[in-house]
């Protein structure tokens, strides 16, 4: 058991990690060289994806998938309230409006009755819809495609928790089997760090393609591709024939991945063992504290471990919990306040109330979980949490 400060999560960084980016910095290449290729080959192999496309976060992810699905101005996003900003902006960026959908209150998850109700909702004005797999556990994705597909709508799955979870049919988060994309980062508190970088992966090699284009201003040097023939003649010439933007990953960046990536399987075996222990320590403690909620057939690989605590039959508030638990070295933090209500969208689309979102992050505190954690230490923060809770 660690006497020290745990933070609700962080990265792990070996001297295999260090030696990696050394090698990197000592190479030709410091972006956009051999170690993008070969980092988004192997992501995509161990998410079971023919196409990885690297970029330098998960924003920059999600923009380019929503741009290549062809999201434009006048379209709509439908995202849940429950999410990390991102999901909702990258809509924004495309000058496409975002409509949230309420989620289940206890998973905090899109699910299909409520997209059937943002799609009610939003009418015709809907081109995609971005389920995000809260905590690492999987939506309901067959029945979500079932009801956006017949719609002609894209998908794209925020997989940003969900590196190395697994699906009904065991298929991994970013195999994409009912959607046109999935969404990673590689910010140092996710599964797997870079310091920042994202991932999409796809079964689309055209929309594979058009994202390598618009990671990098939409330009094009490769004479068999030019719109100009007689461009392949001449040394200098480029075309840009798409709005892009810098949205490259370093090689840096993509040989801490890499190095990351081998030992993907054990970051993952220790964030279920870690959620298992946390299990049994608060199961005991129901109902005014429960685990975080699963769904049926999903194995997931937990990023977050978001407990469910009802702070008002405890007549203790979550400011008071947070604080006292980390004056005991203990780290939380709330994912997420609904994005519904920032400030930025209340301008937007007026005050929305939904009362899954409200009823889930009226309870949701994440507990620390990340695999340099000791084994004690599941017992450390709920002895601590008891202590405070009086339980
Ligand atoms: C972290 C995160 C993002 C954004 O990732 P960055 O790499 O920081 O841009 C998007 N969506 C979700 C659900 C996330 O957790």
């Amino acid at each position: 058991m660690s006497d020290g400060y745990l933070p609700y999560g962080r990265q792990s960084i070996d001297q295999d990690d260090i030696d990696a980016v050394t090698r990197a910095l000592q190479s030709d290449y410091l972006t956009t060289g051999p170690e993008i290729s070969a980092f988004e080959a192997e992501f995509a192999q161990t998410v079971a994806s023919p196409n990885g496309v690297a970029c330098n976060s998960a924003t920059a992810a999600l923009h380019m998938a929503y741009d290549g699905l062809g999201l434009r101005p006048g379209d709509a996003v439908i995202v849940p309230a429950v999410t990390f900003l991102a999901t909702a902006n990258a809509a924004r960026f495309c000058g496409a409006d975002v409509v949230f959908c309420d989620v289940d209150p206890e998973t905090g998850l899109m699910t299909p009755d409520t997209l059937r109700e943002a799609l009610a909702r939003a009418q015709d004005r809907v081109r995609l819809v971005a389920p995000v797999h809260l905590g690492g556990v999987m939506c309901a994705m067959e029945d979500i495609a079932g009801l956006a597909r017949p719609l002609g709508l894209a998908i794209v799955e925020d997989s940003c928790h969900a590196l190395a979870s697994l699906d009904e049919a065991g298929q991994p988060a970013g195999a994409c089997p009912n959607s046109d994309a999935a969404t990673f980062s590689f910010h140092p508190v996710k599964t797997l760090a870079c310091g920042e970088g994202g991932m999409v992966t796809t079964r689309d090699a055209a929309l594979a393609e058009r994202m390598r284009l618009t990671r990098s201003h939409g330009m094009v040097r490769d004479g068999a591709r030019l719109e100009r023939a007689a461009g392949a003649q001449e040394p200098w010439w480029y075309e840009m024939q798409a709005l892009g933007w810098n949205y490259r990953m370093p090689d840096i960046n993509a040989a801490l991945g890499r190095s990351q990536l081998t030992k993907l399987s054990r970051f993952a075996q220790r964030r279920r063992d870690l959620s298992s222990r946390y299990d049994a320590l608060l199961t005991p403690l129901s109902p005014h504290v429960q685990p975080p909620a699963g769904r049926p057939g999903i194995d997931a690989c937990r990023h977050l471990y978001n407990v469910r605590i009802d702070f008002e039959a405890l007549d203790v508030t979550r400011t008071e919990l947070m604080r006292a638990l980390s004056q005991q070295g203990v780290g939380t933090q709330v994912h997420y306040i609904p994005v519904s209500d920032q400030p930025y969208y209340k301008a937007l689309y007026g005050e929305q109330r939904f009362e899954g979102a409200d009823r889930y992050y009226a309870r949701t505190l994440s507990l620390p979980l990340y695999p340099a954690m000791d084994d004690g230490d599941p017992e450390r923060v709920v002895t601590a949490l008891k202590a405070v809770l009086g339980l």
